[in-house]
């Protein structure tokens, strides 16, 4: 073994003295050299098996009295990595993420990759799994996970130590690994998610020294958005500001008008004779006024909230909704929030 060559490693992990072959693999400092047993990776995967039936015999180099194989375009930090899985593959210790760790995506990419061409489908689709299972695909896990990551903000704002985006996903990274690696469902949400984050705030920053405050505030990696995603992005930005849900159809069916009323297109006509009709048409004015317009999931909801609205106060509209409307209304606005959720793919053509 020549110990004067420095870029040289042999790699720590895996490497079985009485392994039969060594994978030799760059890595981002030098090169790796694994010492492995052909029979567990030929077992694996067809393609080892391939591959070592065409090499047998011919291979040209030996290190330390085995045969080297050259593993060329592979990175030698995924080659360890899918190694680990093959020599424990119900222990994917290694290759369990942290739940909601924003690098996941741009960590697992090499080895899915190298998942993919060494047709190891149970370690892809574990892969893929890790990514996908931190994106919710319905409102309902939507709306349990954005809870969670109000209050993980709310949390964080108070200790001023960590930041946001260190603990949630981060949607560009996780945009781009749902598209190489088929997984479309979570982009709704990523797209959504990525909608919610202000232009401004960029992940290279974030090293940057801010006031603790702003430790609180999500950024995205807004330079990898390349251009088909960014006209995407743009699309479905666009139409989340220009929602707004028709005061009409949050009425209750006691409140809705008659015949005679739904040919009318003049709504002062129609408010003039519906105060519940005036009294939402004023809500939703107020909620999109005072809210975030790209989050109408979250207006919807605050629409529940009528009572707190001083522009909504009883000298204003000493009537306020009447009973029926105001039992129908969370029917209703939860009928919206689904019709806006169903409306994703379209807003960012995704379809
Ligand atoms: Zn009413």
């Amino acid at each position: 073994m020549n110990t004067n060559e420095p870029q040289l490693h042999r790699s720590a992990q895996p490497y079985f003295p009485d392994g039969d072959v060594v994978l030799r693999a760059a890595a981002s400092e030098g090169v790796h050299l694994f010492r492995v047993h052909k029979h567990l990776l030929k077992h694996h995967s067809v393609a080892f098996n391939d591959m070592f039936h065409v090499e047998d015999g011919s291979f040209s180099d030996t290190y330390d009295g085995v045969p080297v194989v050259d593993m060329p375009g592979d990175r030698a930090e995924d080659l360890a990595l899918l190694l680990s899985y093959v020599y424990h593959p119900t222990q994917l210790g290694q290759l369990s993420f942290k739940r909601f760790d924003p690098d996941k995506a741009l960590k697992v990419s090499g080895v899915v990759r190298l998942a993919d061409k060494y047709l190891l489908e149970p370690l892809r689709n574990h892969l893929v799994q890790q990514i996908a299972s931190d994106w919710p695909t319905t409102l309902e896990e939507w709306d349990i996970r954005d809870a969670e990551i109000q209050a993980t903000r709310k949390a964080v704002f108070a200790q001023k130590t960590t930041k946001l985006s260190r603990i949630i996903p981060e949607p560009v990274a996780a945009i781009i690994f749902a598209q190489e690696f088929g997984c479309p469902q979570i982009l709704p949400a990523a797209f959504y998610q990525l909608a919610q984050i202000n232009f401004k705030h960029a992940w290279e920053d974030l090293d940057e020294e801010v006031p603790p405050w702003m430790n609180s505030i999500p950024a995205a990696r807004w330079s990898l958005l390349e251009k088909d995603n960014l006209v995407r992005f743009l699309h479905g930005f666009q139409s989340l500001e220009d929602f707004r849900p028709h005061e009409f159809y949050l009425l209750s069916e006691h409140c809705w008008p008659t015949k005679q009323w739904a040919d009318v297109d003049d709504y002062g006509w129609i408010e003039e004779r519906s105060k519940c009709y005036a009294y939402l048409c004023e809500l939703v004015k107020v909620v999109w006024g005072k809210g975030k317009r790209r989050d109408p999931l979250q207006l919807l909801l605050e629409c529940l909230d009528y009572g707190k609205y001083p522009e909504l106060s009883k000298e204003r509209f000493p009537e306020g909704l009447c009973e029926h409307c105001r039992e129908s209304l969370p029917t209703e606005i939860a009928r919206e929030r689904g019709e806006v959720w169903e409306r994703l793919p379209m807003y960012f053509m995704l379809k």
